[in-house]
């Protein structure tokens, strides 16, 4: 039976299964809303959803599923796909690295020998990313990084103002890097286009319905399932799903990749997406964060998501060794 073949058959359980796990986990109050970011802190600490769309546009859903947020760290995944289709992978990896760090997300460290940023999913990255997002001028840039992000979601976004200034006005760290980075001549000037693009970026507005598609089209070879549009040249996926699965759930990345086994991107409005190759996009979306910044509900929800159905990429279990011949 094929993947697809599987997923049909399983569909109804499917909705049933992510139904309980909703009310399983709706009654888990841990962790904090994000409160660093002024306006972050104003969000309604109960909301919770949860989407899966398979790369055949099937869609199972519960809970607040059409509430908007800002997509904060989540967009780094694909401002990244938009940087290595403007200069390639082997110019961007001169100026940012593939590493993971271990450090938090908004660790002010550089790799001392080659100066770059360690990876695209960490602040300084993808500041360093965005600020190679091509354009004539700012209007440009954003107007560029916006039609990406429709072509993911498949209708016309926005970028929330209040967030966007609020982190413009508070993001003192933020510049720091951008700084420093300047020094080493991992950006250019002017410094504040960059940051303003990065701000803007993680200020754009989606929900959780979304985001899951998003995660769809790049299970999808870079295909939105629903529009059927190209969002990204399928030759950069495998880039961006590397770095998402090494780096994308922040200091936890290792323990993620260890127990839920496939990419995923988290950010601190409390969204997770994680993408299970020629299969599915599951988002969740849910405020409350840990220490490390990642959803406590999003993570619970993707742990068990991943323990049913099988996802993690290394599972093996139950593969004949007949099935890998001819
Ligand atoms: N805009 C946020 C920042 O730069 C994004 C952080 C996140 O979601 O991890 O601090």
């Amino acid at each position: 039976m094929t993947n697809q073949e599987d997923l049909a058959k399983n569909s109804s359980s499917l909705q049933t299964f992510i139904d309980d796990l909703y009310f399983k986990y709706k009654p888990l109050h841990d962790g904090v809303v994000a409160k660093y970011i002024p306006e972050l802190a104003k969000v309604d600490s109960d909301l919770f959803a949860i989407s899966i769309v398979s790369v055949n546009g099937e869609v199972y859903e519960v809970g607040n599923y059409q509430q908007l947020f800002t997509i904060q760290s989540i967009s780094k995944v694909f401002a990244y796909g938009l940087a290595l289709e403007d200069h390639g992978r082997d110019y961007i990896l001169t100026r940012v690295g593939v590493e993971p760090t271990g450090d938090a997300f908004n660790a002010i460290v550089l790799d001392e020998q080659s100066k770059r940023p360690y990876n695209p999913m960490v602040n300084a990255g993808a500041i360093a990313t965005t600020s190679l997002i091509k354009g004539l001028d700012p209007t440009e840039r954003l107007n560029r990084m916006l039609e990406m992000f429709q072509k993911y979601i498949g209708r016309d976004v926005f970028v929330d103002i209040s967030a966007f200034t609020s982190e413009r006005t508070t993001g003192h760290r933020n510049r720091a890097m951008a700084y420093l980075m300047l020094n080493f001549g991992m950006i250019d000037k002017p410094i504040d286009e960059a940051l303003d693009l990065y701000f803007q970026q993680c200020a754009v507005m989606v929900n959780c319905h979304d985001l899951a598609v998003m995660a769809a089209t790049l299970a999808n070879k870079g295909i939105n399932p629903m529009t059927k549009q190209q969002a990204v040249s399928s030759r950069y996926i495998k880039d961006i799903l590397s770095v998402m699965y090494t780096c994308g759930m922040y200091n936890f990345a290792g323990e993620w990749a260890y127990k839920v086994g496939i990419p995923a991107k988290s950010g601190i409005s409390g969204g997770i997406i994680a993408v299970v190759p020629n299969k599915m996009g599951i988002a969740v979306f849910s405020p409350r964060l840990d220490t490390r910044g990642n959803s406590v509900r999003g993570v619970k929800v993707c742990e068990e998501l991943s323990q049913h159905l099988g996802l993690h990429l290394f599972e093996c279990s139950g593969l004949e060794v007949s099935q890998f011949r001819g």
